[in-house]
């Protein structure tokens, strides 16, 4: 883990940028790197080197158009809670992902059919799930696999979540199809195989909607947040972030689920933490158990695949609940997040 790059400057967005300039020339002269943020949600961020100037000293020049100086912890900047104390909460249709309550998201794999989006986000909604999510665009491992419904199956994913009064998870793979995504989902999920495409994190940033960013099953936390700042660096700071498990040396798993992320992120980064025990486990007699440690090390919100017919499903059947499976999961789960919430009061 790379650590204490520095002190981190953040300039009033209305400073007038001849002094902003004149401060930054000034700084680049005492031998300060600097990089300016596009954010345009956000003030400028400026990041020095390691030097021998502290924080203190910093703040008591006073210098006109900072509006704070703070000491960088680790390698992110905008996803650390030196940036941010309080959690950021993502809202669509009237739910919301992060702070405090836990969350539900729920659907199939692959969207298949309107009679099955439907089916499902009806039974899930009654479940206490506010999201409902589902592939219209399918990475899968062989190109002789389902591929997804493409943009038909985006219709039935809106038209599903809106009769049951859901919001929309749905995964990009490619930045052509956003406008369209744009039009139909509620948050734009990042694919565990797309973790580090840094084209479409970028884009991302200026996509104007929600991310929610699987960690790669490559990747270390600290590689997951620095994703997560090209999306933010980029001039979005709606992102939530996910564990979905990564590859160990273990094999009767898919995955390996790394509950050691969940407490590790919510610790250093004020973004939502969503956990998926689905793809970490890929057998569903194994989520449940997942899910309720999930919960337990402070998970915002847990991602289930969900299926009427698992054995049917285009794609990850194994991992699929049936509806009934999920409604009890989802009562247990929320019956344990409450009790973990009384108990911290
Ligand atoms: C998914 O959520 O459908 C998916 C493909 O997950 P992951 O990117 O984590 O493999
Ligand atoms: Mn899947």
């Amino acid at each position: 883990m790379s650590r204490a790059q520095g002190m981190v400057m953040v300039l009033e967005l209305d400073a007038p940028l001849p002094q902003g300039h004149a401060l930054w020339k000034s700084l680049e002269d005492c031998g300060w790197w600097s990089q300016q943020v596009e954010a345009s949600w956000a003030t400028l961020v400026r990041v020095p080197l390691p030097q021998a100037l502290s924080a203190d000293e910093l703040r008591a020049w006073q210098l006109p158009g900072v509006r704070r100086v703070f000491q960088q912890r680790d390698s992110f900047v905008l996803a650390g809670r030196a940036w941010q104390a309080f959690d950021t909460v993502l809202e669509a249709k009237g739910h919301r992902l992060g702070g405090g309550e836990l969350q539900l998201i729920a659907g199939p794999c692959s969207v298949e059919s309107r009679q099955q989006m439907l089916e499902t986000a009806m039974a899930v909604a009654e479940a206490g799930a506010g999201w409902l999510r589902g592939g219209a665009y399918k990475p899968r491992t062989s190109p002789y696999q389902f591929q997804g419904l493409g943009d038909k199956g985006l219709d039935f994913l809106r038209e599903a979540a809106d009769a049951a009064g859901l919001a929309v998870i749905s995964e990009v793979l490619d930045v052509r199809d956003l406008p369209r995504m744009r039009e139909r989902c509620d948050v734009i999920q990042v694919g565990s195989r797309n973790a580090q495409n840094l084209p479409l994190l970028k884009e991302l940033g200026r996509c104007g909607l929600p991310v929610l960013l699987k960690r790669g099953f490559g990747c270390t936390v600290e590689e997951t947040v620095l994703a997560a700042e090209y999306v933010m660096s980029h001039g979005n700071p709606q992102v939530a972030l996910c564990e979905r498990g990564i590859r160990s040396f273990e094999t009767a798993t898919r995955f390996t689920f790394d509950v050691n992320a969940l407490p590790w992120l919510k610790g250093h980064c004020h973004l939502p933490v969503v956990a998926d025990p689905s793809h970490a486990t890929g057998q569903a007699a194994l989520v449940p158990a997942v899910a309720m440690a999930a919960v337990a090390a402070g998970a915002d919100a847990l991602m289930l695949e969900v299926h009427p017919s698992p054995s049917r499903s285009a794609s990850d059947a194994e991992q699929a609940l049936t509806l009934e499976a999920f409604a009890r999961v989802a009562g247990r789960a929320r019956a344990l997040s409450l009790h973990l919430r009384q108990d911290a009061l």
